[in-house]
């Protein structure tokens, strides 16, 4: 058979190699990064030139540019650890170059990062099937390559990027990432938090109710205020040059900018009234907004923030309603390029405008390592069966995987894919699960106290998960 290109040999690049190259497939892999010769020093021990992202160190394959967690390995209760699950049996190369290159980190999948490269580097390069070409694909990919994943992740070398962003004919592709946290609903307080729209008509269709307000007396306010300012913050880094928009500013710059500037931006209390008691008009009040079809995720609006991840969770839960907030994803600021996938892309991961290139990895507009190998996994299955001439739909979207494709790909929002406005990545979560109610008693009928219900919950939801991801196995292969 002709070869499948895979474009980026980073975390979903290389995991689509590897599962190509299971399937009998033979693939061409080609990455940007390498070691060359300095042209002008006259012995090649003097000078190398390295070619790299703005970001990456090495020229291995599959190097963790930032920590070297794979997140938490337990697949009962969390989502992450559900996904490793699946993606071992199905053969993942990630998940058996981390295992055989674990450190000690507690429930975590942490991993020595350069053994772990190395070793996805050394089964690549051996296997009989995978060529490794090192250099850069500087547009789009040739016409006659008629099977491609794309993979070259959140720094896509820009000639690529470029290239992709015309075919796409969205207005932007790569952007200062400034994302707000995500909360999972059944944390929110509603004895102290209320549902309404501002003047009881803004919202998705003039809904009366779209929104959830926390109230903050002054008090509240001031003390929220200080510990913003004194939060830390994460800094920049050399590779982070690109501007932000006064659109979307932190909340700490915004604070910033004076104490009152939040209470006259995304906390300003006006056309909202407290039900429990209407005559108390609130200092402020912090909102959230339905961010999935299932209502199971909040997300913070306007509270883009650059706050160090450890203390997100702190400050967050100071605002009244919140102080056991549950977070789904913590907010960020970073590089970060992604397609638009919900328009682009259909459900087996092709751009629908150009069926020849698919796409894996932090492009689809999923967040973080594990995340992107599996929809390389994923990708790598589906460009092998489309070569072999074989049918194979995406897992059901109660497996961890399916719901990731689900997704990046809008099958589950609310009005089909075009129904989005702004689609932001995301790290998976059982919010992006069909739901399953809370049980009430165990296998052997003893009743759950009612504050385990929801941990019983994640177990259900993660066993229907695997029973789901084999049925689907058996039924493709
Ligand atoms: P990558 O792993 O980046 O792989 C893309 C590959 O494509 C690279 O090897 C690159 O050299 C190559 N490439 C690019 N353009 C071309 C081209 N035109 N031709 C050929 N090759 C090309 N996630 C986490 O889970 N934990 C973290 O701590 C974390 N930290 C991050 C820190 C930074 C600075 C960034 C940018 C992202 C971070 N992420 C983190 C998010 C994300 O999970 C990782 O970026 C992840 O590596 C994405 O996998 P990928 O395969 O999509 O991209």
């Amino acid at each position: 058979a002709a070869p499948v290109h895979v474009v980026g040999g980073g975390l979903a690049g290389s995991e689509a190699a590897w599962q190509i190259a299971q399937a009998g497939v033979p693939v061409v892999l080609h990455e940007m990064r390498r070691d060359l010769p300095d042209p002008s020093s006259s012995s090649e021990a003097v000078g190398q030139v390295k070619i790299r992202t703005d970001a990456h160190q090495t020229d291995g394959l599959a190097e963790m540019v930032c920590s070297n967690s794979f997140r938490s390995d337990d697949w009962q209760f969390n989502a992450v650890g559900l996904l490793h699950a699946e993606m071992r049996r199905l053969d993942s190369l990630i998940l058996s170059a981390a295992d055989q290159h674990q450190v000690p980190a507690g429930g975590a999948l942490a991993v020595d990062r350069d053994g772990f490269s190395a070793e996805v580097t050394r089964r690549i390069e051996a296997h009989p099937l995978i060529t490794i070409v090192r250099e850069e694909v500087a547009g789009l990919p040739p016409a006659d390559w008629d099977n491609v994943v794309v993979a070259t992740g959140p720094l896509t070398s820009p000639a690529l990027a470029d290239a992709i962003l015309e075919l796409s004919g969205e207005g932007q592709l790569s952007f200062f990432d400034a994302i707000a946290p995500i909360i999972h609903v059944e944390s929110i307080d509603m004895d102290i938090a209320w549902r309404q729209s501002r003047y009881d008509k803004e919202g998705p269709g003039g809904d009366a109710a779209a929104y959830i307000n926390c109230p903050m007396d002054k008090a509240q306010y001031e003390a929220f205020i200080d510990a913003l300012l004194e939060g830390p913050k994460a800094e920049f880094k050399d590779w982070e040059h690109v501007p932000y928009f006064d659109g979307c500013l932190p909340i700490e710059v915004m604070a910033e900018r004076g104490r009152e500037t939040l209470r006259h931006g995304p906390m300003k209390p006006v056309g909202l009234t407290n039900p429990r008691d209407p005559t108390v008009k609130a200092y402020a009040i912090v909102q959230l907004r339905q961010d999935n079809a299932l209502g199971t995720l909040w997300n913070m609006v306007g509270f883009q923030t650059k706050l160090k991840h450890g203390a997100q969770a702190e400050v967050f839960r100071m605002i009244p309603g919140l102080q056991n907030a549950q977070f789904a994803r913590l907010g960020g600021l970073h590089r970060n390029t992604f397609i638009n996938s919900p328009r682009l892309l259909d459900r087996s991961l092709r751009m629908k405008a150009a069926p020849r290139l698919r796409f894996a990895g932090q492009m689809t507009g999923v967040e973080g390592y594990v995340e992107s190998a599996a929809t390389g996994l994923l990708a790598g299955r589906f460009a092998a069966a489309e070569r072999l001439g074989r049918a194979l739909a995406a897992p059901p979207p109660t497996t961890a995987l399916g719901a990731l494709v689900d997704h990046v790909t809008g099958g589950h929002l609310e009005g089909g894919p075009e129904g989005k406005a702004s689609f932001q990545p995301m790290n998976i979560n059982y919010g992006l699960l069909p739901p399953l109610e809370a049980p009430k008693v165990d296998e052997n009928g003893v009743k759950i106290p009612l504050k385990e219900r929801g941990r019983a919950k994640k177990r259900l939801m993660s066993l229907r998960a695997l029973a789901d991801l084999d049925a689907w196995v058996s039924g493709a292969a």
